[in-house]
């Protein structure tokens, strides 16, 4: 079995030289285990967050070691009765091609209601992200205009379909290049779009907003965080999920510089991490797996093939290599 292990911290932007691949053997699992075949595995901006030597709210990675992830795969061997051989499940041994873990960790997944990589992204973390964002971070009332960033991407292009759903008036939503930009409006339902690579940022928002924002989902912080700033209005909340555009960052990145404006126009901006709206899980999941059933509810992936190039994926996808979920197929 190939894995992907973490061998220098990164300076910066990642690359390839930071990762190895390495050649393992797996054995049968020993009681209480299960031995997994992965067959989707995922990549996230957070990794990035884990390859520094950092506290945050989950520990960096060990170098040395095979990373973590979010992965799906059929189970080989069993050598515990919660689970049988030929399950399909969910767990965090990604990054590798065979994963023998706790059978506690693993949780079956129904790949009935849904594709086995679907739990990896819309209906996993990645598409509960965007719900309890909009429905409990900073939640969308009837009317509202919305602004997401990062839109194009696995969380943001359900976070614009939400939005809609929750019965926004307006759904504006920025992503990097002319294309990513055209698909949010031809394909994701999105009134508007800003392509932020041409910059002036805050006068497209205003030109797509000019009756103002009153709901912005953040991934990107920066100067997508002062447009949003600059036009929200009072009473707009802000639900701060990613700063995707500080992730590579060397040295600390200063704040928005109009954040006291935050105090006239009654913001609310709250942090939050989905694991603490796990509790959404049930309503979100058959409600989004009858979404996409019905065709309603649009999700993309970009595959990648073969653990051999799960690091081009990864650096790919800080890069804005991927529309939707950035996947790779072993
Ligand atoms: P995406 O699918 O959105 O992929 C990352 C995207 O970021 C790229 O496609 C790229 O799109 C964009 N990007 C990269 N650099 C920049 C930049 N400098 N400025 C603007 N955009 C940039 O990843 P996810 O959907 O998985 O994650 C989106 C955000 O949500 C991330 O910030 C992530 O950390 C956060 N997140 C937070 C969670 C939480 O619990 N709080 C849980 C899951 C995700 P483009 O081509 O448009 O630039």
């Amino acid at each position: 079995s190939r894995e992907v292990h973490l061998v220098r911290r990164p300076h910066g932007e990642p690359v390839q030289d930071d990762f190895s691949l390495v050649e393992t053997t797996v054995g049968a699992p020993e009681p209480g285990r299960v031995l997994i075949r992965n067959e989707w595995l995922s990549v996230d901006p957070y990794m990035r967050g884990r390859m520094n030597d950092v506290k945050s709210y989950v520990p960096p990675f060990q170098l040395g070691a095979p990373m973590e992830g979010g992965a799906v795969g059929t189970v080989v061997e069993s050598a515990d009765e919660s689970i049988p051989v030929g399950a399909t499940v969910l767990h965090m041994a990604g990054w590798r091609e065979y994963a023998s873990i706790p059978a506690k960790h693993a949780q079956i997944v129904d790949t009935e209601i849904a594709p086995a990589q679907a739990y990896l992204g819309v209906l996993g973390t990645t598409g509960l992200t965007a719900y309890a964002g909009l429905v409990e971070v900073a939640p969308v009332k009837e009317g509202d205009v919305v602004f997401v960033s990062g839109a194009a991407g696995a969380v943001g292009s359900v976070a614009g379909q939400i939005a809609r759903k929750l019965g926004a008036s307006k759904v504006i939503g920025s992503a990097g290049g002319p294309e990513k930009a055209k698909k949010l409006t031809d394909e994701y339902g999105f009134d508007a779009a800003i392509d932020y690579r041409l910059g002036n940022l805050e006068a497209q928002l205003k030109a797509a907003a000019p009756e103002g924002v009153d709901v912005y989902f953040d991934n990107v912080g920066g100067d997508h965080l002062r447009a949003a700033i600059a036009r929200s209005n009072v009473g707009g909340r802000i639900a701060l999920c990613g700063a995707i555009s500080q992730y590579n960052a060397t040295t600390p990145v200063p704040g928005p510089d109009n954040l006291a404006q935050a105090i006239g126009k009654r913001l609310t901006l709250k942090g939050f991490i989905v694991m603490d709206h796990m509790h959404l899980a049930p309503t979100w999941v058959p409600q989004a797996a009858r979404w996409l059933a019905d065709g309603e509810l649009r999700a993309e992936e970009t595959v990648v093939d073969g653990v051999d190039h799960a690091v081009d994926a990864f650096l790919g996808l800080l890069r804005g290599a991927n529309t939707g979920k950035m996947l790779i197929r072993l």
